[in-house]
């Protein structure tokens, strides 16, 4: 049996008749770009974060530097991140024209290291952009400690995250604002690209709406802005998943537990759960020394594992903090993730006996 790694067309298939209306409704009513249905979604993301405010734009990135812009962020001033996530955090921060500047990331969550993060603290530091990798929160009580104390901004990369939560906390409950990713892949994702921003600030809220509508407040006026909205067809088809992204994130939690009880003995690093906070498992992600024959082993056997990110930012060619730079960067942990990590099938679509096969192959490679 063959087990992929993404469940879009049956996504696609278990709702058909409810997206092909919403999408033909959108069609019908003439009204493409900054319509209704984009209106209709901002309302039900802030209910669902429970913010004041969301703002539908073109994709994750554009929604993190347009956060930092709104902000003032730019040249000569530094941003917080970690260097084992997806390549377009620090991407936007250089957008942005500030620079990266990387703690590391804790060994087990593989989430940015509270501990560390202070030592990185410079006077050009403005903002902690912490990002939840894999779909557990970053520790954001700590987070927002340290913040408060250099006053700093706090911008959440939640592209991997939505439906997730702290054990004592919400996504973006202290935050300036949270950054979240609609392309298909994510677990909430429309048929392209789009994003996310949702924020308590009115002023965050005003500015970046104007600035993704090419700094329009008003008709005809404008001030420095970019072209970053929201596509009614996507916002009609989001306003339909949402309603369902409860139900995938269980599935997902599901499965994972499938995952952990039955690859418990085989003596691969499983993914690390903090008591008492919902991980979403965007990805289940396993370690071990023995990445790429692991890889090589699953692939050849027709289960379509991957790797996420098996290449650190900083280690990247040709980008701003690369090797050849010599900016001081000591993040031995996030290296030993890129280094180890296969990405397990996981989606919510995945039916049982796929679960079944993928963990008999991963037993099968550990001897088992
Ligand atoms: C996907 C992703 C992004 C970027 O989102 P796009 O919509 O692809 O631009 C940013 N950060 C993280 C952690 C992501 O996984």
């Amino acid at each position: 049996m063959d087990v992929a790694f993404y469940g879009h067309t049956r996504q696609y298939s278990n709702l058909k008749e409810e997206l092909d209306a919403a999408i033909l409704s959108v069609l019908e009513s003439g009204k493409y770009v900054m319509g209704p249905a984009g209106a209709k979604f901002e309302a039900e993301l802030a209910e669902y974060f429970g913010t004041k405010h969301a703002i539908g734009c073109n994709s994750g990135t554009d929604a993190l530097w347009l956060v930092f812009m709104a902000l003032g962020i730019g040249p000569g001033d530094e941003v917080i991140t970690t260097t084992n996530t997806f390549f377009a955090t620090a991407e936007a921060i250089w957008i942005a024209g500030a620079k990266a500047v990387f703690v590391d990331s804790r060994r087990d969550t593989n989430n940015i290291d509270p501990d560390l993060l202070e030592a990185k603290i410079t006077p050009k530091t403005k903002a902690i952009v912490p990002v939840h990798l894999y779909g557990q929160a970053a520790e954001m009580d700590k987070i927002w400690a340290i913040a408060e104390k250099h006053d700093l901004f706090v911008i959440e990369d939640c592209a991997q995250a939505i439906d997730a939560k702290g054990d004592t906390f919400e996504l973006c409950e202290k935050s300036d604002a949270l950054c979240t990713s609609f392309i298909i892949q994510k677990n909430l994702g429309t048929f392209g690209d789009s994003g996310g921003i949702v924020t308590n600030r009115d002023d965050i809220k005003e500015r970046i709406t104007a600035m993704r509508n090419h700094g329009s407040y008003e008709r005809s006026h404008h001030t420095y802005g970019f072209n970053s909205r929201l596509d009614d067809i996507h916002a009609a088809v989001l306003s339909v998943k949402l309603k369902y992204i409860t139900a995938w994130t269980d599935r997902r939690i599901e499965i994972a537990k499938r995952y952990d009880a039955e690859l418990a003995d085989c003596g691969l690093t499983l993914p690390t759960k903090l008591p008492g906070y919902r991980h979403v498992f965007h990805l289940y992600v396993v370690e071990t020394e023995k990445r790429d024959e692991l890889l090589t082993f699953l692939n050849d056997n027709g289960i379509d594992a991957k790797t996420h990110y098996p290449i650190a930012i900083h280690q990247q060619n040709g980008f701003p903090w690369g090797k050849d730079t010599d900016m001081d960067i000591c993040t031995p942990n996030a290296e030993a993730n890129a280094a180890e990590c296969v990405s397990l099938p996981m989606f919510p679509e995945l039916t049982d006996d796929e679960v079944d096969c993928v963990i008999a192959k991963v037993r099968e490679f550990c001897g088992k």
